[in-house]
């Protein structure tokens, strides 16, 4: 089997090691005069060479001729060790061996002197992943490690490695790969490899690869398999190549959800589909075109979208992992999202006309008029005032909950009213002024009920409330005038033009 790129390059000493500059200082002069630990914890991301660091290190250690920290790569026990075979050098990989018999040995034989060569290196990758009883396993081992024995603990999530773990161990950080760092190792690779590549093509493999050098080789072979050694490889023939995706088409889809172009979006998705586009892929990148390009939007309303397209894709990367559909999860939220954002747009527009108004109107009648009785209907009447999220009747908890996981449901409570009955059950009314809002509260009925349900409270969806409440007013109305007595009727009847949504009372201030 051919060698795989990753490994022919994998580096063989500290000087051939791309980035991690502090790492290599690190280990200059420790391993020369013997002062290193027994105990390390390589942290980092993946494909940063935790685990080529910890293979170059157990070669210095063995090696039979080191040069000052490097091993030589050449003696019986470096060739062991590069080939995987060296008895006292024992990988071990969290992930798939999380056993408690493993580490029960390791506990046990650690005593022993190494049999092969000077000092045997446990190298565990993904240590994280290991059970409680196999970190107690070799606890033990830790705290009184022997002369000639060395760990090296791999993760990519420190975090969920036990305290007591951490306490026995140095901690080395292990940093993302520069774009730079893993441009100019790509250059090396295909240089020896005898391929020719445009430069843009080792920049946007670099920053596809997020960092990871492992990543990065990877994507390179991919490209440098399919393509052939005598021509110029370009960026077009790798986003084919790749799937990957030319940066004009995430300003067109920016643009079409800005637009609420639904047909577009529909087209677009088909577009990507039909080409075998990966949709997670495609949601990285957009996110990053917007990151990229967020402070060229001048218009704060545009930057506030762009980003709100940014968190959808990123949200959206997470429900594609676990679904066949991915296609189909991308048209519906981005329309769905490009609807949200016109409704809102146009909401802000009314709203914007009518705030100065309203303000007088209040003015006025807290000016001109006594209050109304206070009976149960008026009451109904001032609470009909709040929507669903401004009414602190709802579990703030449980909106957060709702915004951050359902945000076309949290836009819809932001319109509908809602009120507690006297029986703990909570009203919402839809509201014909926004359909969109009532679809959306049916069409989530059940996941809404869910909500409510985890926080102890039952709820009734209702038909718009305004209907009701105008009949019930127009009834109190009528019952009034009724009453009014036939002097006052004319400057009832101007109050009532002026003011027609309040109600009017008559004082006979004699009684
Ligand atoms: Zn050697």
């Amino acid at each position: 089997m051919k060698q795989t790129l990753y490994r022919k390059y994998r580096p063989g000493q500290f000087s051939e090691l791309a980035g991690q500059d502090h790492i290599k200082r690190l280990f200059s002069k420790s391993l020369i005069d013997n002062s290193y630990s027994h105990a390390y914890i390589f942290a980092g991301p993946r494909g940063t060479g935790k685990t080529t660091v910890a293979r170059i290190i157990a070669k210095r250690l063995n090696c039979l001729h080191p040069k000052e920290n490097e091993p030589c790569n050449e003696c019986d026990q470096c060739i062991a060790i590069n080939e995987s075979s060296h008895i006292d050098v024992i990988e071990m990989d969290a992930a798939s061996n999380r056993g408690i018999d493993d580490f029960r040995a390791i506990r046990d034989r650690v005593a022993y002197k190494p049999a092969q060569g000077k000092v045997k290196v446990y190298i565990i990758d993904e240590v994280h992943m290991l059970t409680n009883e196999a970190f107690n396993a070799i606890l033990k081992t830790l705290e009184e490690p022997p002369e000639h024995v060395v760990f090296i603990l791999a993760t990519t999530n420190p975090e969920k490695i036990p305290e007591t773990i951490i306490s026995r161990c140095q901690i080395i950080p292990f940093r993302n790969m520069t774009v730079n760092t893993i441009i100019i190792h790509l250059q090396m690779i295909t240089q020896k490899e005898g391929y020719k590549v445009e430069d843009d093509v080792f920049s946007y493999i670099a920053k596809r690869a997020k960092g990871s050098m492992r990543d990065a080789i990877v994507l390179l072979e991919q490209i440098l398999r399919f393509l052939p050694k005598d021509e110029v490889i370009q960026k077009k023939d790798i986003l084919q190549v790749l799937g990957g995706v030319d940066e004009e088409q995430y300003h067109r889809v920016i643009t079409m959800i800005q637009q609420n172009q639904t047909q577009n979006i529909i087209d677009f998705t088909e577009n990507l589909y039909n080409n075998g586009i990966n949709f997670e892929v495609f949601l990285d990148g957009l996110i990053d075109y917007i990151l990229l390009h967020i402070a060229q939007t001048k218009e704060p309303s545009l930057q506030k979208l762009n980003l709100g397209i940014a968190k959808k894709s990123s949200e959206m990367i997470k429900q594609i992992k676990y679904s066949d559909n991915p296609n189909i999860i991308f048209a519906i939220e981005f329309l769905s999202f490009a609807e949200t954002h016109t409704l809102n747009k146009q909401m802000e527009n009314t709203r914007k006309k009518d705030e100065p108004k309203k303000v007088v109107q209040t003015q006025q009648i807290q000016k001109t008029l006594v209050p109304g009785p206070h009976d149960e209907k008026a009451t109904l009447h001032t609470k009909q005032t709040t929507t669903a999220l401004e009414d602190h009747t709802l579990n703030s908890e449980m909106l957060k909950e709702i915004k951050s996981s359902d945000i076309d449901l949290y836009v819809a409570l932001l319109y509908l009213k809602c009120e507690e009955t006297s029986e703990g059950i909570i009203k919402i009314y839809k509201n014909n002024t926004h359909p969109l809002s009532n679809d959306v509260v049916e069409l989530k009925e059940k996941i809404l009920r869910d909500y409510f349900n985890k926080y102890s409270k039952k709820i009734e969806i209702v038909e718009d409330k305004e209907e009701p409440l105008r009949q019930i007013k127009q009834e109190n109305e009528k019952v009034q005038q009724e009453k009014i007595p036939q002097e006052v009727r004319g400057i009832y009847d101007k109050l009532k033009k002026l003011f027609p949504e309040s109600d009017i009372i008559i004082k006979d201030n004699q009684a």
